[in-house]
Formats: C-alpha cells, sequence, structure tokens
C-alpha cells in the first residue's frame, strides 16, 4: 500500500504558462499538501520538434509567480528523476519492449495513406472509425523482419475486445468506456520512440504517483492508461479531471485566450494573486464541489480571477468574496 499521497502536473512545455496549467497546479498541490504529501513537476517533452526550453522556464516562472515550489521536479531534483520525459527514454524502452515481448503490443505497418482511406470508408459505412490491423497477430519475430523492409509503422496497444473499463472518476463518478471503441491505439512511433499515453504512464508509475488530477481533455485517454497500467502489471492511481475553463463565449476555453505572458505577471508582482488563488481553490476542495455542471458559475469565478490579476479593479478581498458567494449559489443550484 502506498501510504504518501503523490500528485503531479505535467505540462508540456509546447506553449507559454496558461491558465489550465496553473488550475491543475493549484489543485494538485492543495491536495497534496493538504494530505501531507507531495507535488512533482514533471515536463512532457516528448515532442521533440514543438518543445522548447523557453516555454519549460515559463512553465517554472509561471509556478513560482503562484507561490508553488514543487518537492520534486527538472530544478529541485528527488528520487524520481529524471524529471524531463527526454531524460526518461530507458524506462519506456524498457516498458515497450516488454509490452511486445507479452504480445500486449504490436507493429503496424499500415501508412497514413491506407489508415485514411479506411476511416473514410468506416465513416461512409456509418461504422465507428477504429483500426482493424492485419498485422495484430504476426509474430514479434515476423514484425521485426518486416521492420528491416518497411519504412512506415508505428506500434500499438492490443486493446482487449467487448471490455468494459470502468473507473471512479473522484470529480465525475463512476465512467466507463468500452475496449472496442477505443481501438488499437499507438503508444509509440518505435521502441525508443514512445507516445504521451505510454509515457504517461511509465512516468506515473516510476514516480508512485497515487492521484493523478488533470484537465477534462484527457478523460478519454484514462481508459488506455489503465490498460496499460494492468499491461504493465502495475498499481493504478486514483484519477480526478477538473471540467474546462471556458471563456465567455461558452465555446472557447481560456487557455486559448488567456495566457498569463509575464507582462501580465509584472502588473501584479507587487501583490501576487497567490493567497486570493489559494484561498480560492482551498473553497473548491474544501466544499467537495464538483464543478462539472458548474461552468457557469465557474466560468464567471475565473472571470473574477483574471480581473482581479490583471487589472486590480476588484480587490483581491472582494474578488474572493465574490467567488466564495458563487459558490454557494452554485452550490445551492445543485441541491
Ligand atoms: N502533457 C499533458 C498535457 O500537458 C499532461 C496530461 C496529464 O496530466 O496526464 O496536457
Amino acid at each position: 500500500m502506498r501510504s504518501t499521497i503523490r500528485t503531479r502536473i505535467a505540462p508540456s512545455p509546447t506553449g507559454l504558462f496558461h491558465i489550465g496549467t496553473a488550475r491543475a497546479a493549484l489543485f494538485n498541490y492543495l491536495y497534496a499538501k493538504k494530505n501531507g504529501g507531495q507535488f512533482i513537476l514533471r515536463i512532457e517533452d516528448t515532442d521533440k520538434e514543438r518543445s522548447k526550453k523557453e516555454f519549460e522556464d515559463d512553465i517554472f516562472n509561471g509556478l513560482s509567480w503562484l507561490g508553488i515550489i514543487p518537492d520534486e521536479g527538472p530544478k529541485e531534483g528527488g528520487m524520481y528523476g529524471p524529471y524531463r520525459q527526454s531524460e526518461r527514454l530507458l524506462f519506456y524502452v524498457k516498458a515497450v519492449d516488454r509490452l511486445l515481448a507479452e504480445e500486449n503490443a504490436y507493429y503496424c505497418f499500415h501508412d497514413d495513406y491506407y489508415l485514411e482511406q479506411e476511416k473514410k470508408r468506416l465513416l461512409a459505412e456509418k461504422k465507428p472509425p477504429i483500426h482493424e490491423c492485419e498485422y495484430r497477430e504476426l509474430s514479434l519475430k515476423e514484425a521485426e523482419q518486416k521492420k528491416e523492409t518497411l519504412s512506415s509503422f508505428v506500434i500499438r496497444f492490443k486493446s482487449p475486445k467487448e471490455r468494459t473499463v470502468a473507473f471512479k472518476d473522484h470529480i465525475r463518478g463512476p465512467i466507463s468506456f468500452q475496449s472496442d471503441l477505443l481501438g488499437d491505439f499507438s503508444i509509440a512511433r518505435d521502441v525508443a520512440e514512445p507516445l504521451y499515453n505510454l509515457a504517461v504512464v511509465v512516468d506515473d508509475h516510476e514516480m508512485n504517483i497515487t492521484h493523478v488530477i488533470r484537465g477534462e481533455d484527457h478523460i478519454s485517454n484514462t481508459p488506455k492508461h489503465i490498460l496499460l497500467f494492468e499491461a504493465l502489471g502495475e498499481a493504478m492511481p486514483q484519477f480526478a479531471h477538473l471540467p474546462l475553463i471556458l471563456g465567455k463565449d461558452r465555446a472557447k476555453r481560456y487557455v486559448d485566450t488567456v495566457g498569463l505572458p509575464p507582462a501580465r505577471r509584472d502588473l501584479v508582482a507587487s501583490n501576487p494573486p497567490r493567497d486570493y488563488l489559494i484561498s480560492f481553490y482551498d473553497q473548491v476542495l474544501s466544499a467537495r464541489i464538483v464543478p462539472i455542471r458548474l461552468n457557469d458559475s465557474f466560468q464567471t469565478i475565473v472571470d473574477d480571477m483574471i480581473e482581479a490579476v490583471s487589472s486590480r479593479r476588484r480587490t483581491v478581498e472582494q474578488a474572493i468574496a465574490k467567488a466564495n458567494a458563487d459558490i454557494k449559489a452554485a452550490l445551492n443550484e445543485r441541491q
């Protein structure tokens, strides 16, 4: 049994630190700290082309701007390092090798053109666009020989057929997915080129993460992660998916429109919003609010937060009071 709570954020350094990361950081940080646990920063830089050092620095600066110092991370070090995926290749190679050897993964040699045509055909037949791979049952030996002559391939996970993958989400409650609809998802471009779904599972396991608290945009990845945890014989963390932050038009996410660029930080440098943000999120956590159907109110709160930190038109205290009132009203609405 793992006793210490360990949470993490795993941002990709492919853009400036944004409000979505700030929020995930606060939830994870507060949850860990409330339970005497540890908060870890892991940099997910498997996308070599889009990952940039300046964005990684911006993540470090963004966190310290929020007053959050990770217990472990690329700068802080720790017992479970390295904390950048680009430095953890050996772990992934080991996992991919194992999945291939135990026939839980296989090489798929279909190229993009084939996959596109297949998808078009399935959609035209009103079927779910799930790739059926003729290479699924090829032995590893045969596949390795084929690999010598074919340049286009990817490694896929062999999803079980007709299985319900269920988990209890700490925010949304019970959730289940049919494995047939997940299909044989890709886990690596090659043995030493892992993709997100594989790397995240390996890292969460190796780093002893007990609670994965992340944005709702990852909810459909979670059943894939569960299957991978099982195939690798690893203990499962618990999951909580935070609702997306909506923009004023409800359609656009704040993360797209409201980054927290340095200029904005400078504006509030003399009056850091940390207490405001922490108090706000603390309320959210301790009240056990399930903000899933509260997107309108949640959005109002976020609007206030942005307003408070960016223009200081409202004092921080007023903004907290307003946020608390919004939370209460939203809770009453739900009863
Ligand atoms: N790199 C992913 C992201 O930035 C992390 C997702 C996760 O927390 O598992 O969205």
